[in-house]
């Protein structure tokens, strides 16, 4: 099983050229990335509405690199939804990058989440006719900006050199995996947000990705990730639990409810 070549020659591709301010050299805290305060989202089945999400407040710092667990219902994948802008919350308020995404226009809410937020999702997601090529260079068709790194390089340092023309089908999980991993990057985001990606793989696939997120947040990148495994989420910071769309527990040390701003 190769393992991924990717990280360590990479710097200075994926990162350069974006928006992301350097790392804080003095000592101050990271300005929050993600400000979620008092955000609840229920989905109506029938006239019976399922409270996904009830009053959820948290912060997530540039940098930082979190994980997620709680049984299956608890409300994790709705958390990720609204922190990509793929959902809008009920109520509540959502800061993202330092922008309030409330007032956005939908239009404004696709460009603030190509510019800022990468997703990678159990099932990969990618798109069956497209080689892997094409689909980590589809993000950029809907940016109007040029990549920092080129998909054919991208798909190279994460060890696809030889993959890119074959269709996900062709693929094994792990390599489908990275493909998604370089297509959440081609846009140079600040945010990964990651919903079990290890879930359809194998342990040693699994190892794989996981050691190409650590890579990716020793890079600078936040992280978010949803897991349901304890070890993966041990290679976070911290995690966050939830339960019946509440957090239960946050072990990151010192984190209480969000200040207020
Ligand atoms: P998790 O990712 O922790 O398994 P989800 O965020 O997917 O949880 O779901 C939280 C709750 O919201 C569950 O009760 C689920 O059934 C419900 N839910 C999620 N998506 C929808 C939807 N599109 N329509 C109706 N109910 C939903
Ligand atoms: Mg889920």
């Amino acid at each position: 099983m190769p393992t991924v070549p990717a990280s360590r020659g990479r710097r200075g591709g994926v990162a350069s050229g974006n928006a992301k301010p350097a790392k804080p050299t003095s000592s101050s805290a990271p300005a929050p990335l993600l400000r979620l305060k008092g955000i609840t989202k229920s989905y109506w089945l029938g006239s019976t509405p399922v409270r996904a999400l009830k009053n959820v407040s948290l912060e997530i710092r540039e940098g930082e690199f979190v994980a997620i667990m709680g049984p299956s219902g608890s409300g994790k994948s709705t958390m990720m939804h609204v922190m990509g802008l793929l959902d809008a919350p009920d109520s509540g308020i959502y800061r993202l990058a330092g922008t309030d995404t409330h007032h956005l226009t939908e239009d404004e809410r696709a460009v603030l989440r190509s510019r800022t937020v990468g997703f990678v999702f159990q099932q990969f997601n990618l798109l069956p006719r497209l080689t892997a090529y094409e689909n980590i260079a589809l993000p950029l068709l809907y940016a109007d900006s040029t990549p920092a790194v080129r998909p054919a390089e991208m798909g190279k340092a994460f060890g696809l050199g030889n993959r890119l023309k074959h269709r996900p089908s062709e693929m094994s999980g792990g390599q489908q995996q990275r493909v998604a991993i370089a297509r959440a990057l081609v846009n140079s985001p600040r945010l990964i947000l990651a919903d079990e990606p290890t879930g359809n793989l194998d342990s040693a696939s699994g190892r794989e990705i996981l050691d190409l997120l650590r890579d990716l947040h020793a890079e600078g990148l936040t992280v978010v990730m949803v897991t349901h495994d304890p070890d993966a989420a041990s290679i976070a910071q911290g995690v966050l639990h939830l339960r019946d769309g509440v957090i239960v527990e946050d072990t990151r040390q010192g984190a209480g409810p969000a200040p207020a701003s």
